[in-house]
């Protein structure tokens, strides 16, 4: 398929049945009739427990954070869009298929401004406005990603967005098949996290350029080191301050430099590039595998 160039292997059959997934089980799918009714607004909605939420600011409010509000993504040399949301199963539904016990427990949602019960009830409510009002939700990214490249565009700059800062889902993959990437101006560029190995390497969707780095957990080593062999790049989460300079022969790169260093790196096949990260927060004190320490800091081979 022409918008996958790279690597062909995500179609929209592949894409689908994740999608019906997540629908199928977000907290408003099962409501019963009377509770429907008792909708009170355009965007108000009461769940399962009689807790009612109303979306309706977001018909005007950001559902985008700027890159400036993360401590990494504020040392991007692009300006920065990043959505989040309540990672794995926080929210009553799935947001990470793959997560593993390890990343789940040394997730990053909490740390920084993450551990604010304001962030955390904001990003509780975007996402699910998603589960509820998933058009309405991509349509807004869409026109807030539009005004913000367009902004950029009058300067001759590019604007990087990233769509699953705290979750692994298919968003720039629904805003092609929705037909919104063809809104949007040229001077954008995608990138993502994921621990689906088929999404891992750069590709273009829609005639943008989408670069996802694969995730390396304690489950799914052997994964990373494919990924690696293709020409991607993985993420590793080392203990320690310093990285190691390699992971099974593959380059590591310092990935805490700045997060959209992955779009500069271009790896070859073959030769991919390790992007290490040190541990930070909780993960210092992960012990499941997901945090590495390494038995060479020439040469780390611990998978
Ligand atoms: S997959 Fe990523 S976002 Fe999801 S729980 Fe693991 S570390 Fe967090």
């Amino acid at each position: 398929m022409e918008h996958y160039a790279t690597l062909p292997i995500i179609t929209k059959f592949a894409i689908m049945p994740r999608i019906t997934e997540i629908r199928k089980n977000h907290p408003f799918v099962a409501m019963p009739k009377v509770q429907k009714e008792y909708a009170t607004a355009k965007f108000a909605y009461i769940d399962r427990k009689g807790q009612e939420w109303d979306f309706s600011r977001y018909e005007k409010a950001n559902i985008l954070s700027n890159g400036d509000t993360n401590t990494k993504t504020a040392k991007n040399t692009r300006k920065t869009k990043i959505l989040y949301l309540v990672p794995a199963t926080k929210s009553g539904v799935n947001y990470c298929e793959k997560a593993s016990k390890g990343c789940i427990a040394s997730c990053l949602f909490s740390a920084g401004r993450g551990a604010f019960v304001n962030v955390i009830n904001a990003r509780k409510n975007r996402s699910y406005l998603y589960n509820q009002f998933e058009d309405f939700f991509l349509q807004k990214i869409t026109k807030e990603l539009a005004k913000e490249a367009t902004k950029l565009g009058k300067q001759g700059k590019v604007l990087a967005v990233r769509l699953n800062g705290t979750s692994d889902l298919p968003f720039v993959e629904m805003l092609y098949m929705k037909g919104l990437l063809s809104e949007l101006p040229k001077n954008i560029v995608f990138y993502d996290y994921t621990k689906h190995k088929e999404k891992a390497g750069e590709r273009k969707i829609g005639g943008f350029r989408y670069v996802v780095t694969f995730s390396r957990s304690e489950d799914n080593g052997k994964e990373a080191l494919q990924v690696l062999d293709q020409g991607g790049i993985v993420a590793v989460v080392f203990r320690g301050q310093t990285l190691p300079k390699y992971w099974f022969g593959y380059k590591v790169v310092d990935g805490d430099e700045r997060d959209d260093l992955m779009l500069d790196l271009n790896p070859r096949k073959g030769n991919g590039i390790v992007i290490g990260l040190r541990a930070k927060g909780q993960a210092k004190g992960e012990v499941r595998g997901f945090v590495i320490d390494c038995d060479s800091l020439s040469d780390c081979r611990v998978l």
